[in-house]
């Protein structure tokens, strides 16, 4: 793989984006971060509507000074730019019911999150251009970071070039969001899919395991409940680790550990091929995540997610895992140090 195309302010022409007139589906953690960002910028908000559903977020949104139309039609039909900034699982129902059958044929479709066009969930017209400008942060740094003049990590690419011009505008929109002043790395909807789903589907359930084992035996072995929590998480020592990795590179960051830490550390990874692993998140990347299988298991309890109670599968994981003794100690030690025991 060869090293990816990043793309900074000086790359990009606001230029593009004059007498456009950009609508926000959603003003939610993205979409009040980068509707605000992209105001101070120097879009003029006449240029800018929010389109949502009467409710607070609507309300938030005219607290701040934009235009706001709850009618999803005649948002649509006015939108030579349209950010979808609603959660990814709704995004097929309202864009392809309420947005795609009125939005002009050659309008720019900007998404922060692959999923749903690596997977042909949303429909676009040939003539419009989409887009990828997917943040690598939480909304409210979106908008903190700019705020302190600085940027934020983020992936763009033009995923349907309908007009011919669709890196211009992804590179203008990036660049009034504040997404190129730090670099915006140019990837594609499969890259920053497949990276997450695996990060959701392989790495983390594995760690997620690793910790639940490593609690168990460890316990077995007569350590107390609440050592292990401070030990293995409540101390920050992971988060502590992973920010020194960030800083000063993955394995660097050993040499603020103890000399028998990195010894442990070190030949202990070194000592374990990996094979099964390696076989298992093949299995996960090709079988679950490409295939498509994952899509359409989720496609069919996406509805089930807004139900209350138990009949909502995501309460029915969360009940299952509570089960674990990892947690069950955890809530035991949390409610000791709040005096509740
Ligand atoms: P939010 O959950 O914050 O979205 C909330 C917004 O969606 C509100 O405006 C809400 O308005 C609207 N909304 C929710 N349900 C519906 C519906 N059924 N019909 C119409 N509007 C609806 O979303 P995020 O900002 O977290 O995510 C937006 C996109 O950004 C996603 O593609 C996500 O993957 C991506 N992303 C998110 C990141 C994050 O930090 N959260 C990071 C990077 C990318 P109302 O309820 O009033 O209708």
């Amino acid at each position: 793989m060869g090293q990816a195309k990043i793309y900074y302010d000086s790359d990009a022409d606001l230029g593009v984006l004059s007498n456009k007139k950009i609508v926000f589906l959603g003003f939610g953690n993205q979409g009040s971060a980068q509707a605000q960002n992209l105001r101070d910028s120097g879009i003029p908000n006449d240029q800018i509507l929010i389109a949502n559903r009467v409710d607070s977020y609507a309300e938030t949104a005219k607290a701040k000074g934009f235009h706001v139309e709850h009618d999803f039609a005649t948002a649509a039909k006015v939108a030579d730019v349209l950010f979808i900034l609603i959660p990814d699982q709704v995004q097929p129902r309202v864009f392809n019911e309420q947005f795609s059958p009125k939005l002009k044929s050659n309008a720019t479709i900007v998404v922060a999150s692959g999923y749903n066009v690596f997977f042909n969930l949303l429909k676009f017209q040939p003539g419009q251009d989409v887009v990828m400008v997917a943040p690598r942060m939480i909304g409210s740094s979106v908008r903190s970071l700019h705020e302190k003049g600085r940027g934020f990590p983020c992936f763009v690419s033009v995923e349907q070039n309908g007009t011919g011009k669709g890196l211009d505008a992804a590179l203008a929109l990036s660049r009034a969001i504040g997404a190129t002043k730090q670099g915006a790395i140019a990837s594609s909807v499969r890259e920053e899919t497949v990276m997450d789903l695996f990060a959701e589907q392989a790495l983390w359930p594995n760690i997620i395991m690793m910790f639940r084992e490593a609690f168990n035996i460890l316990k077995d072995a007569g350590c107390s409940d609440e050592a292990l929590c401070y030990e293995m998480w409540m101390s920050k020592e992971p988060a502590e680790i992973f920010e020194r990795a960030a800083d000063d590179g993955f394995v660097a960051q050993l040499k603020h550990h103890s000399t028998v830490s990195q010894f442990g550390q070190l030949s202990g990874s070194l000592k374990l091929e990996g094979g099964a692993m390696r076989e298992h998140f093949k299995d996960i990347l090709y079988n679950q995540i490409l295939s498509g299988k994952f899509c359409e298991a989720f496609s069919q309890i996406e509805d089930d997610l807004d139900k209350e109670g138990d009949t909502n599968p995501l309460n029915e994981l969360y009940k299952r895992s509570e089960e674990m003794e990892l947690v069950k100690a955890e809530k035991r030690v949390r409610a000791r140090l709040a005096g509740l025991l």
